[in-house]
């Protein structure tokens, strides 16, 4: 593959991998160990702009009311427009330009309305940096870097714009995006040639790849548009996200129904010509006919639809980063979801403690508070040296710091770091008197030499330590499991047999279980780097940690909401097997048949095994993050829609797999936010519940839309063509026909989609995302909805016209009628079950206003004498109006009582099961 070749040197800008890192920092005017300072920062965002490709602005209101003329749908109009002058009807041509006009108007503002959501909210999927600026990490948008600023780097980080290593420890990027280069790729602070090719780089990161291992600083270079990937982006198809699945489909639809309008226009055409009447006036006809079937307002309703699915979904804290994600939640039917922090708090106390001599206790205390006393038989005598020794690697063998509550902000016990790590620091501050031991200088007694991070493939963590009388000594804590093969050979079977059945009661009883060990190293091992092959077979175990972590508040009624809505959630952790299903059995996600796998045991399932094992596990156990992969892949071939949550860099593959991926707002790394679709502010699962629920509702909302669109121009065909057969005259004037169309569908479609929650959406099975548009029920609505009011509209026509009442006051009438029985009807369409007189006008505010506006300009079409000339309509007493007004409501009526049946009904029957999975 070509690499991008490097930039057109801008004469005296520096090739700046060719320079060395003092010389950057030099040229770029920043002190790495304090990094810019606030104003420093202010002036250069002032001079280089933020850190972003330049947007295509979106367009002037001007533009996007000119937009609205350039349609298929205004080129008939202006034919028939054309065609009214040339049959003589100017009045007719004025009114279509109106409409034109009022169209257009109500578009381009509805429009507008669509652009700016959707701009609003991608300012909220923005990335997010780490850089040392004023002596102090701060974590930022990158869109706020500037040149100079000095980026933190670790394994999960984004690179947010190009930049000088000037710091590196065994730092890895993946630049696959940039360079096409497929495996990380190490970086140095080393300065390379001139002429070096981008790939090659390797004292350089650039903006849009990110860091896979190790860390480092880096000082930026270059931003926005002077980055590498700034220079090879396409900016026209940059950041605009592609059509999700339901739009494309729903567009299919829409086009179907122009295909249906056209041949409407034809069967009119034909029909009134065969009836002998006159060419031009069913020519206009079949014109308005046509064009009010267009659903001109779908595409819009559709954008907005998401876009308030996205906003509402934000203001819960799931915020989306592709819109496909909020009609892919509303057929989710399973959830992979992490334990730690997402169920549970993540706040640890270690509550037992088991010493490798058999010594077993309950350790008092809650949260961080470092208070709390040992109980049990045997406790130890002061100055106990194996609690001594064991304390030492809870507090050696640690990342995280405790901090005391000060007359500040601070008015409680905090801890900094990783729960996990913030309890064993807790633990050795509750002890460590008792066992002779410092924890406050602990660590400057014992410096850190070396160190093997913890990471989620090895489930352990060892460090080594310089201390007094031991010069070369390995912490080292992890997975029981894989801490206790580290000890085979040194310690005696028996006791790792003890340890492994002490770990799996505590794991039981929920605890979350960290074994401790230690190794001192003699000289030949001393001399080696530190490994985990080196460590085998020497480490002394030292005991067992067992952490209680309790479930969040919320987590259990969000299950139990899932479930109502045939939704399956699944454990998928790092944690031991008993340990995740103790706890899925008290959040209710596993009942007493359900199991749990863990990772060795999923490794000996064949492809087969593991789809018929699916509908029984609850619980995926030490997942290693390569086999959420096969998770997510097993559930999507038995035809489930699965939604996976994860925070590391080795989560992204699941995450980009599954059919929405879940990335940890807190916990989670850039790279996992960049995989998924939707990231949770809080991490907690319940948010997650609430998005589904919200993705429901958009997609149950586009019905609404749906059915209104279908229902009302459903409707209008059948009174034309009834009155056509039937031999009648034309029951409405063209002009009246487009004007019913813009009181009923213009002012009205798009609000739908506002509508707030039934309150029933959860407790439906989730429809399929590829299931049909229009399914039974709604087609029966429908077919209600169009036939009461075109019969009852037919019949008042009929009615009329025998009682020998003028043929324009009829039509007045018949025009009336049809607006109000469609204004019944968008009533109608906003729930499937619930009254009416249920679900309040004021919880959708902006189809109130819409209904305002349609009575308004009704009503000025009707009694506003200018007006009424144009759309031909006479005055009509106020005792004919009423009667218009019940006939309407029989549209209501009747709809009223297939919900009254429908909820008898749904009363009597058990909570729906049907979903694939279940
Ligand atoms: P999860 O987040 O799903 O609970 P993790 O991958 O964080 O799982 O942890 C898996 C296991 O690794 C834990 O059960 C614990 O035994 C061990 N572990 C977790 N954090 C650490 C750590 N900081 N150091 C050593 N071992 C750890
Ligand atoms: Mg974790």
């Amino acid at each position: 593959m070509p690499t991008p070749t490097a930039t057109v040197p801008v004469p005296g800008a520096p090739t700046w991998h060719a320079v060395d890192p003092t010389d950057a920092l030099r040229r770029l005017d920043v002190d790495p160990a304090v990094g810019l300072s606030a104003a420093e920062v202010a002036r250069r965002a002032q001079r280089h702009g933020p850190n972003a490709l330049p947007e295509t602005a979106p367009p002037s209101s001007w533009r996007r009311l000119l937009r609205q003329f350039v349609s298929p749908l205004i080129a008939i109009l202006g034919v028939a427009a054309l065609l009214a002058i040339a049959l003589g009807h100017a009045a007719d041509a004025a009114v279509i330009g109106l409409v034109v006009v009022v169209n257009a108007l109500i578009g381009a503002w509805q429009e507008g309305r669509a652009d700016r959501s959707m701009a609003s909210l991608r300012q909220l999927a923005s990335l997010r940096v780490r850089v040392w600026r004023d002596g102090a990490e701060a974590s930022i948008p990158a869109r706020e870097l500037v040149p100079g600023d000095i980026l933190l780097l670790a394994a999960g980080d984004a690179v947010g714009a190009d930049a000088r290593m000037i710091e590196a420890a065994l730092l890895q990027a993946a630049e696959a995006a940039l360079t096409g280069e497929s495996v990380p790729v190490a970086k140095h602070t080393g300065a390379e040639p001139e002429a070096c090719g981008l790939a090659d780089r390797h004292g350089m990161v650039h903006s849009g790849t990110h860091v896979t291992a190790g860390r480092g600083r880096a000082v930026v270079v270059a931003i926005g548009a002077e980055t590498e990937v700034g220079q090879i982006a396409d900016l026209t198809t940059r950041a605009i996200d592609p059509r999700t699945p339901l739009e494309l489909r729903l567009d299919r639809f829409g086009r179907g129904l122009v295909i249906a309008a056209l041949v409407l226009f034809a069967l009119v055409l034909a029909l009134g010509l065969l009836r002998g009447l006159p060419l031009d006036e069913v020519l206009m006809v079949a014109i308005s006919q046509m064009v009010s079937m267009v659903p001109e307002g779908l595409p819009v309703a559709i954008t907005i639809a998401l876009a308030v699915g996205m906003q509402r979904m934000a203001a819960q804290g799931a915020i989306v980063r592709r819109l496909a994600a909020v009609e892919t939640l509303g057929s989710t039917t399973v959830i992979c979801t992490d334990k730690t922090g997402t169920l549970t708090r993540n706040e640890m106390t270690v509550t037992r403690l088991w010493l490798a001599d058999g010594r077993d206790w309950q350790v008092g205390g809650s949260g961080y508070v470092p208070s709390g006393e040992l109980s049990g038989a045997a406790l130890p005598a002061a100055g106990d040296a194996a609690l001594a020794d064991l304390l030492r690697a809870a507090l050696l063998c640690n990342d995280a710091d405790l901090l005391a509550p000060d007359d500040g902000e601070r008015s409680a016990w905090t801890a900094l770091g990783d729960p996990t790590e913030s309890a064993l620091v807790v633990l050795a501050h509750k002890l460590g008197a008792r066992a002779g031991l410092r924890a406050d200088t602990l660590r400057q007694d014992w410096p850190r030499v070396a160190e093997l991070p913890f990471d989620a493939d090895t489930q352990l963590m060892a460090t080594r330590h310089a201390g007094p009388g031991a010069p070369a000594r390995v912490y080292l804590k992890g997975a029981p499991e894989r801490l206790l093969r580290l000890c085979a050979g040194i310690e005696p079977a028996e006791r790792l047999a003890v340890a492994r059945t002490t770990a799996d009661e505590m794991a039981r009883g929920a605890l979350r279980v960290l074994a401790l060990g230690v190794v001192d190293l003699d000289a030949a091992q001393a001399a080696q780097p530190l490994s985990f092959d080196l460590l085998a077979g020497h480490v002394r175990l030292l005991g067992l940690a067992g952490q209680i972590d309790p479930p969040r508040d919320e987590v259990r009624a969000a299950v139990a909401e899932c479930r109502a809505a045939g939704i399956r959630p699944v454990m998928v952790t790092g944690d031991h097997k008993l340990t995740g299903l103790a706890i899925a059995r008290q959040l209710g996600m596993a009942g007493p048949e359900d199991r749990a796998i863990d990772g060795v045991e999923l490794e000996r399932l064949g492809e087969a095994e593991l789809r018929a094992a699916l509908p029984h596990v609850a619980v995926f156990a030490r997942v290693q993050p390569a086999q959420k992969l096969r998770i997510v892949e097993a559930f999507q071939a038995r035809g489930d829609v699965v939604a996976m949550t994860g925070d590391g860099v080795n989560d992204a593959p699941a995450l980009a797999r599954a059919d929405v991926g879940v990335a940890m707002g807190r916990s989670g790394t850039e790279v996992a936010k960049g995989a998924a679709r939707i990231v949770l502010v809080d991490d907690n699962f319940a948010t997650l519940v609430g998005a589904v629920e919200q993705g429901r509702l958009t997609w149950g909302n586009l019905r609404k839309v749906l059915l209104y669109l279908f229902a009302t121009s459903l409707d209008e065909v059948i009174v034309l063509m009834a009155a056509l057969l039937a031999g009648l005259p034309l029951p409405l004037q063209a002009v009246q026909i487009l004007w019913v169309n813009i009181v009923t569908e213009a002012t009205l479609t798009v609000n739908l989609v506002m509508d707030p929650p039934d309150g029933d959406e959860m407790r439906r099975p989730p429809t399929r995302s590829d299931a049909a548009l229009i399914d039974r029920e709604m087609l029966g609505r429908l077919l209600l909805m169009a036939l009461t009011s075109s019969v009852v509209t037919l019949a008042w026509f009929g009615w009329r016209l025998a009682q020998d009442v003028p043929l324009d006051t009829v039509r007045t009438e018949v025009f009336t009628l049809t607006v109000l029985a469609q204004w019944f009807n968008v009533l109608n369409c906003r729930s499937a079950t619930q009254s009416v007189l249920r679900v309040s006008l004021l919880s959708n505010r902006w189809l109130m206003g819409g209904l305002l506006i349609s009575v308004v300009l009704q009503a000025s079409v009707l009694f506003w004498p200018p007006l009424a000339g144009l759309f031909h309509a006479v005055p009509l007493p106020a005792s004919t109006l009423l009667a218009i007004l019940g006939a309407a409501s029989s549209v209501l009526v009747v709809e009223e009582l297939r919900k009254l049946v429908a909820r008898r009904r749904a009363a009597s029957m058990p909570l729906p099961k049907a979903s694939p999975g279940q």
